[in-house]
């Protein structure tokens, strides 16, 4: 008989072999289906026998921590910047230079990369398990990320092969653009303002606290330097070659050439193949392939003189600022957006380009009538990158950021710590007005056939919508004047407002658009609270008790409540027959469970937390997180922290054990 030990040893194996295939080779020998049933196999088994614990098993992918800081530790070996350069005249020159060190008689080759555009980030194996993951930091110290790290699933956090004992491996985590592109689908129907650039967005991802959400995020991380006292390799190519067989992903784009003219090709090749790749790149990295070459040649202060990055040079064109207006979105956050003469990036015609924020403006120093160089990078929406020094617009027409809405005149905010301006005027706003309507009726919140966001706009305009609930008193007379409206599109129309009615509460709670309640926490809170009256009745404190309800969401939750226009709109929703509780479903709920609170600590023998918690809630059981006097049962695991307990205790609440829940139920 295998040993429970021995079972969570070849269940790890096996996931760690599977995440492999899926991940590094791209050759899943498994359905996802059965992928997740091994990895909840283990979950169990892990939960069940705690005294098991691994910090590199596959279950931890899933994020776990909460990481308050981030500690600073240093590098063993210094994390260096790249020269780089954007001709080809500097490359030779380059050579030369390596040449005189050399000898001019030298054989050189070289291996060259993509350089990817991410952020760096060393990680550190020992005997074949990921010890810890650091940020390059200032180069000498970097931030150690290793909780976060561990979610990206390129990354292995056990090898194969024939590895040394203990090295460092660097490297590149990116987010590919097709996750870029979701995430900003994800804001925009949260009517958040836009990320930026992957970049960015992945540097962000890797500074967020709780592991759990940089999980959801589609990072990658891409291999290219080893660094350790005794490595198995003498040159960079073999060292590529090496890390990808033992587990490593290492993009097979690199290639050992023999000349400077070869890697001239190559820089060539690149410059059109890389607007094809699923991911950013800002250049070329070329490497002196051998490492008795580059010991021979060292560093500079900063960079390596073996290693040189090309980098080309982003599309830019220069045209006049002319104006600059100011976009208002759903939520009331004000982008900036740059007027300018028209040009032609890329064979398209650009008039208009993202500043994002104050910041921006500040950061460029902007006048009207400045010449800007205007870049277009990839498929994201061009930006101005500069100002032509040498022709200035006049220092009177300094931007200055606007203080009062565009649309509506009342006076903008700027919370402490956001880059985002706001306009908090969200009744009267018209853009907000009309973003709040197109919002709730969007595919996602009441999917309301027949009736797009163009139409609202026509109908807002025609002062025949102007809230929501104007929706249910709209009539068939009143639309089929207005232009381009045909008999059978109003009938539809019509009828598609009525079969709204049917939408669950979680949806018109989510269509409601208040902020941050996104479509996962909408159907949180209507499950928890069942019905509009209990959620507007909840206090901070009741929202904050509930599952993954943070104070942040809590906060708006309960602004959302208080503005008593708000409550009128509910009202009159409530009157045109929307659905505004939770449907009950048919099956009756257990006595001693039925509106009770409960709190599940510890870990258990029959159960997994998770099937605990949905057994609770099944009999009729409200779960909240933390332990006060408005708990009514404590279900106390092994392990539960003696803190809790003694609170617990304190407040003499009924604490059970895993028997005296199952007599509770029973
Ligand atoms: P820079 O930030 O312009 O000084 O460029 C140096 C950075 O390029 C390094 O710190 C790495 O993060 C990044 N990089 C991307 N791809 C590569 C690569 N293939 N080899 C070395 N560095 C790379
Ligand atoms: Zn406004």
């Amino acid at each position: 008989m295998e040993s429970v030990e021995e079972k969570i040893r070849s269940l790890r194996d096996v996931l760690h072999e599977h995440n492999y295939r899926y991940y590094i080779e791209d050759k899943p020998t498994v359905s996802d289906f059965e992928f997740d049933q091994l990895l909840k196999e283990l979950q169990q088994l892990e939960l069940d026998h705690p005294e098991c614990f691994d910090p590199n098993s596959p279950t931890q992918r899933v994020g776990g921590g909460v990481t308050k800081n981030f500690d600073t530790l240093p590098h063993r070996f210094p994390m260096y910047s790249l020269s780089n350069t954007y001709s080809k005249e500097e490359l030779e020159q380059w050579e030369e230079r390596i040449k005189k060190v050399l000898g001019e008689e030298a054989a050189i080759a070289y291996t060259c990369e993509l350089k990817f555009d991410g952020v760096s980030i060393s990680l550190t194996y020992e005997n074949g398990e990921l010890l810890q993951a650091l940020t390059r930091g200032d180069g000498t110290q970097g931030d150690a990320i290793t909780t976060n790290v561990k979610t990206i699933k390129t990354i292995p956090l056990k090898l194969k092969g024939n590895y040394p004992p203990f090295f460092e491996i660097r490297g590149e985590i990116i987010l590919p653009w097709e996750g870029f592109h979701q995430m900003n689908a994800e804001r925009e129907a949260l009517g958040e303002p836009l990320y930026m650039n992957p970049r960015n967005t992945a540097s962000g991802s890797l500074k967020l606290q709780d592991s759990n959400l940089v999980a959801q995020r589609p990072l990658h991380c891409f291999l290219y330097a080893l660094a350790g006292n005794q490595l198995p390799v003498r040159s960079q190519f073999e060292a590529l070659e090496k890390a990808r067989s033992w587990g490593f992903k290492v993009p097979d784009s690199a290639k050992l050439v023999k000349s400077i003219d070869e890697v001239f090709k190559y820089i060539q090749y690149w410059e059109e193949a890389r607007k094809k790749l699923p991911y950013e790149i800002d250049g070329i990295v070329i490497k002196v392939n051998s490492f008795n070459q580059q010991e021979e040649l060292g560093f500079t202060a900063k960079a390596p003189r073996w290693a040189m990055a090309y980098k080309y040079q982003a599309e830019q064109v220069s045209t006049t600022l002319k104006d600059i207006s100011y976009q208002v979105g759903r939520t009331g956050a004000i982008t900036p957006v740059a007027q300018l003469e028209p040009v032609v990036i890329s064979g398209t015609t650009v008039k208009r380009a993202s500043l994002h924020n104050a910041d921006q403006i500040e950061k460029l120093d902007l006048r009207l009538g400045d010449t800007v160089y205007v870049e277009k990078g990839g498929e994201i929406i061009p930006k101005i990158v500069g100002v032509n020094p040498q022709k200035r617009g006049v220092l009177e027409n300094k931007v200055t950021f606007i203080s009062n809405c565009p649309e509506c005149g009342s006076l903008l905010e700027r919370e402490p710590g956001e880059a985002q301006h706001y306009c908090k005027n969200e009744t009267e706003c018209p853009p907000q007005k009309i973003g709040k309507i197109q919002h709730f009726i969007g595919r996602k919140a009441m999917d309301i056939e027949g009736l797009g966001g163009e139409t609202v706009v026509l109908l807002f305009q025609q002062g025949l919508l102007n809230s929501v609930s104007d929706l249910y008193r709209l009539k068939k007379e009143q639309i089929l004047p207005l232009e381009r409206m045909a008999d059978k599109s109003v009938s539809n129309l019509i009828e598609g407002i009525e079969k709204s009615k049917e939408k669950p509460f979680s949806k018109v709670l989510f269509g409601l658009g208040i902020r941050f309640v996104g479509e996962t926490v909408a159907k949180k809170l209507s499950k928890k609270f069942k019905s509009i009256q209990a959620l507007q009745q909840a206090s901070l404190e009741d929202l904050i008790q509930t599952d993954d309800i943070g104070e942040r969401i809590a906060e708006s939750v309960v602004t959302y409540f208080a503005n008593p226009q708000n409550q009128a709109m509910i009202k009159q929703l409530q009157s045109y027959g929307l659905r505004f509780e939770e449907e009950v479903l048919e099956h009756e709920y257990h006595p001693a469970f039925e509106g009770k609170r409960f709190v599940v600590s510890g870990v258990f023998q029959n159960y997994s937390r998770e099937a605990l918690k949905n057994e609770i809630e099944q009999l009729g059981g409200t779960l909240v997180s933390g332990v006060t006097a408005k708990t009514d049962y404590v279900i106390a695991g092994e392990g539960m922290g003696p803190s809790k307990k003694e609170k617990a205790e304190s407040l003499g609440l009924t604490v059970l054990s895993e028997e005296a829940y199952e007599k509770l139920k029973s």
